[in-house]
């Protein structure tokens, strides 16, 4: 059985997604700021979506408004004093500040005329910017309401099960699923997020719980291993 729109609707269905556990997106939709959600951006790489928000939260506390040129007054330490909680706070502060640079003298420290563009044009400037990955730019991207799925590890890890790819390819991950469901950002969106979820609390990197797993019928991973695995 192939993979269809259906079948990933009604397999994802039972999958609570709790707004604060995906922090770039809680911050974008919260602020509608593509600058605030790099900022958030760069504080999640590499530690989990809670420590994150938490570390945007306590920035906040400390430069009131994100924006480029209030981050370039407070400078380094402040910023790393206020992120501590991410970890690599030293890395994280001049990264932040990094971006806050290239952003006020290449864009006059303003991004929101990013919405505007079309969606490759768009993706090709915010690589641009250090440290936004293609990862990073379809997350901006999906929530400016644009055609764009992205990929992070869980989604990596359940394409490869499920079997829609062969490699971990960034590109032919996010066009399988491109592929599969409707042409619609706020569903990219919304299965990109339960995607994430449902990789964290059922297919997990250890120990999948296929024996509840909607996927099954449809899933490489299930039937030529852990089926093969309970025939012998
Ligand atoms: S059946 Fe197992 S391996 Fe396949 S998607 Fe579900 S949990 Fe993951």
């Amino acid at each position: 059985m192939g993979l269809t729109e259906e079948l990933v609707s009604r397999a994802l269905s039972n999958v609570n997604i709790e707004p604060r556990n995906f922090a770039a997106v809680y911050v974008f939709r919260g602020s509608n700021d593509v600058f605030k959600a790099l900022v958030v951006t760069i504080l999640t790489q590499n530690t989990n979506d809670k420590n994150a928000l938490r570390a945007y939260e306590n920035l906040v506390k400390v430069v009131g408004d994100i924006t480029p040129q209030r981050l370039l007054e407070v400078g380094e330490d402040a910023i790393a004093n206020a992120i501590r909680v991410a970890g690599m706070y030293r890395v994280r502060a001049r990264k932040i500040l990094e971006l806050s640079k290239v952003v006020i003298e290449r864009f006059g420290g303003d991004l929101s005329w990013i919405k505007d563009l079309p969606v490759d044009e768009a993706r090709k400037l915010l690589l641009e910017l250090p440290g936004v990955g293609e990862k990073t730019a379809d997350v901006i991207l999906v929530n400016l309401g644009k055609l764009a799925f992205p990929v992070d590890t869980h989604i990596t890890r359940i394409s490869l099960r499920l079997g829609i790819v062969k490699s971990r390819n960034y590109g032919e991950i996010r066009s399988a699923w491109m592929r599969i469901l409707k042409p619609d950002p706020s569903r990219y969106l919304d299965v990109h997020l339960r995607l994430i979820q449902f990789g964290r609390e059922i297919c997990r990197a250890r120990e999948p719980r296929c024996n509840v797993c909607g996927f099954k019928d449809a899933c490489r991973y299930y039937n030529e291993v852990v089926k093969r695995g309970k025939n012998k």
